[in-house]
């Protein structure tokens, strides 16, 4: 068989893509390509092997095997020669297939007879969707030729499978973008939600995946690739630039002037694809060397790769961002990562949102919260995997998302989504009454805000104020510093709708995972021991006096609370607190009005601070315990660390213990205090520090409703009686002997 030339190829492209302009079932689209690829390849057999599902191969379509076995051969991944291609993503070529090793007979296809086999993984950037195959009786490798331009068909085919011309008949031909899909992530944001993929970046769509005039496609390239490296080189021109947006820069442009990439798409093209099928096949190929390296280093460069080419993509297709789809009703946003002003524009409409990356701690996750948005995190895979309109289902609860449900898992969803709000019912009806225990004590639940958005959730959640407004939220959302007018205004309408309720600000906390846009950030070893919060506030008073003054014109008269964070030693208080009431008097000294009455607050979140002078409980005018950072300091586990966040049990002894210390410091100085860290709206956790002496409790809206149930059940000296006894007798936790009495409480229903 003589090699390949460029115009056999070209000629085979032409006619695959003619084939589908006859309309036929899909069956017969794929009968009729391996009939023509066995022909010009020279060879007796072309089989195409299609993902069943992610770990099964099924024959769905051969020439020169027998035909009985389409739709009955199957295989798993990594097994026989062509779970072998599938697995690794890489050609097999052999001229003596039966003595390579891993080879299965599958007797039914009648293949013993052919001796050569060449097989190429059909991948759409990095997706594996299947195996194409050519086998002959002749003991012979194939040429590198010949490899190639089957890439180059099976290229097609996988651009051919996306656009679903092989859909519509027998289950193996369903598209994986078909399937039901199952992606266990983590938990971002609690809820449940059902609606339809809303991707926050389309997928680029290739309709023509073959070209007829080389030279024309070459010239588009070409072109293309000119205008990203412009792009690039302007985006490193760019002033504000800092180390590491830098090297991510010059890492594009190294791969944007690389020779062999434009080359390589070149020789594509020259064997008949377009220029954007050339660029997906590169980036496909890349993709599956990339997978295969374990390297953290390399695997970042190939998202950078993967980036430079979508843009290379949107360049020569001209599809921007926004392809003109319609956004689905009930969208739920699917993204690789976004950041909280993007997120933050979407607003309430989203019903959920699942991102690829992400983390617990980051902007987007905040901002989600604030916008009681259900969201899962580290959803492996979901941006290849969904298409726009897909249904989906998001279980925030368990981190997990249904793509394409079935109906029976449709239906358990809606049925836990009824049994949500049967439940949010409830507490509404609970939301006029105090959260008194048994016992005759009473809890104040306060909420935990950052946006304007949030402030609707008072009147709704039945909390009596806010325990902290983060107002860092509205410096990450902008991309420039706000202005002090701006902020006044903010906080001003933030005390309208609290109705006199108290209202906490908390002053600005960047710094470790809080990074402002516009500021520059500092390269630091271990950010969140950094320079941050009221460190950076101190050391740099100017944002810090601003958001005093904005905080005063905004009550204009009004009483005012703030607190400022990550307070380590009681000199810093001293001197945060100087500067407020320096701003207060300076106000006055301009004529302002100044708030009738300043409360000056400290968040108690590292450890020292309980250790803190008399005189500093005494200066206070209340302490709110900043736990999700109290706690990370006290068991040294990063709170944003997925392999450590979870080991440390809030309820252990220890911390429990410590919290008693404050408790009792608080009492005997006669300091309002509260708690606001994420574990005051868990229902067990609340109640434990109901037990041991808080009395104010600030949370996430949705959290007041069971956290008040709750507690309006139990008599809390008898939790804290349990309590005890599981401390007495050495438990590491009280959880377990919590859990254990509260299942005999009745109705607490745990
Ligand atoms: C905390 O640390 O518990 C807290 C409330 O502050 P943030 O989560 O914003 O750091
Ligand atoms: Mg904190």
């Amino acid at each position: 068989m003589p090699d390949r030339t460029e115009s056999d190829s070209r000629k085979l492209l032409r006619r695959l893509r003619d084939s589908l302009a006859v309309p036929a079932k899909g069956q017969d689209r794929l009968d009729t390509i391996t009939h023509l690829i066995a022909d010009s390849m020279g060879s007796e057999v072309c089989s195409i092997y299609l993902f069943r599902d992610p770990e099964t191969l099924e024959l769905c379509a051969t020439e020169g095997l027998k035909p009985e076995a389409v739709h009955k051969t199957r295989m798993k991944l990594g097994e026989g020669l062509v779970g072998r291609v599938a697995r690794t993503a890489n050609p097999v070529n052999t001229a003596d297939a039966p003595s390579e090793k891993g080879f299965r007979f599958m007797p039914e296809t009648g293949e013993e007879i052919y001796s050569s086999f060449l097989g190429v993984p059909i991948q759409r950037v990095g997706e594996k969707l299947g195996v194409l195959v050519v086998q002959s009786k002749t003991a012979r490798q194939f040429s590198d030729d010949e490899v190639y331009a089957l890439e180059v068909v099976a290229m097609v085919l996988a651009e051919m499978t996306e656009l679903g011309v092989f859909n519509g008949e027998g289950d193996a031909m369903r598209a994986l973008h078909r399937q039901q899909v199952m992606i266990r992530g983590t938990t971002g944001q609690e809820g449940a939600a059902e609606g339809r993929v809303w991707l926050h970046e389309a997928r680029v769509v290739v309709t023509n995946p073959v070209a007829d005039d080389p030279l024309t496609e070459i010239e588009r390239i070409r072109g293309a690739v000119g205008q990203l490296r412009v792009s690039v080189d302007d985006l490193l021109a760019a002033e504000s630039l800092d180390k590491d947006q830098k090297q991510v820069l010059e890492a594009y442009r190294m791969f944007a002037h690389s020779r062999g990439w434009l080359r390589r798409m070149e020789e594509d093209i020259a064997l008949g694809l377009s220029a954007e099928a050339a660029v997906e096949k590169e980036q496909s190929a890349t993709r599956a060397r990339l997978e295969q390296v374990p390297d953290a280093y390399l695997r970042e460069r190939l998202h950078d790769l993967d980036d430079l080419a979508n843009r290379l993509l949107r360049i020569l297709t001209g599809q921007g961002r926004d392809t003109g789809a319609e956004m689905p009703e009930n969208p739920v946003l699917v993204a690789r990562n976004i950041g909280p002003a993007e997120l933050l524009e979407y607003g309430r409409k989203l019903r959920g949102v699942v991102l690829q990356e992400g983390s617990v701690g980051s902007h987007a996750a905040i901002v989600a919260r604030a916008l009681a948005i259900p969201l899962v995190i580290h959803a492996e895979r979901i941006t290849a995997e969904a298409l726009n309109g897909d249904p989906i289902l998001v279980d925030g609860d368990q981190g997990i998302v249904h793509l394409r449900p079935d109906d029976t898992v449709a239906r358990a969803f809606r049925e836990k989504i009824a049994m949500q709000a049967e439940a949010q019912k409830r507490y509404a009806s609970l939301r006029a009454l105090p959260a008194t225990a048994k016992c005759g004590s009473t809890v104040q639940l306060l909420m935990n805000a950052g946006l304007m958005a949030d402030l609707p959730s008072l009147e709704g959640s039945g909390a009596e104020g806010v325990g902290l407004f983060r107002t860092e939220l509205q410096f990450l959302v902008r991309n420039k510093m706000p202005q002090r007018a701006e902020l006044a205004a903010l906080y001003a309408r933030v005390m309208d709708a609290a109705k006199g309720r108290p209202v906490a600000f908390r002053t600005l906390d960047i710094g470790s995972d809080k990074v402002l846009p516009y500021m520059k950030p500092q390269d630091e070893p271990n950010p969140a021991m950094g320079w941050r919060a009221l460190r950076v506030g101190l050391d740099k008073p100017g944002v810090l006096r601003m958001q005093c003054q904005a905080l005063i014109r905004a009550a204009n008269g009004r009483p005012l609370r703030v607190m400022f964070p990550f307070i380590t030693e009681q000199s810093e208080f001293q001197a945060a607190r100087a500067h407020l009431l320096r701003e207060v008097h300076r106000e006055r000294s301009l004529g302002h009005v100044v708030p009738e009455k300043v409360e000056v607050g400290a968040m108690l979140e590292t450890p020292s601070l309980a250790f803190a002078p008399e005189a500093f409980f005494k200066l206070v005018d209340f302490i709110s315990i900043g736990g999700n950072d109290l706690k990370q300091f006290f068991y040294a586990a990063d709170r944003e660390n997925e392999l450590v966040r979870r080991r440390y049990d809030t309820l252990n002894v220890s911390f429990l213990g410590f919290l008693e210390q404050i408790i009792a410091r608080c009492r005997d100085t006669g300091t309002p205090l509260s708690f606001c860290g994420e574990d005051a709206g868990r229902p067990i956790e609340a109640l434990a520090f109901a037990a041991l002496g808080l009395r104010t409790l600030s949370m996430r809206p949705a959290s007041i409703g069971p956290v008040k149930a709750l507690l309006r059940r139990v008599n809390l000296d008898e939790v804290k009686a349990v309590m005890d006894a599981a401390r007495r007798g050495g438990a590491d936790t009280v959880r377990p002997a919590l859990m254990e009495w509260l299942s005999g409480v009745d109705g607490a229903g745990m």
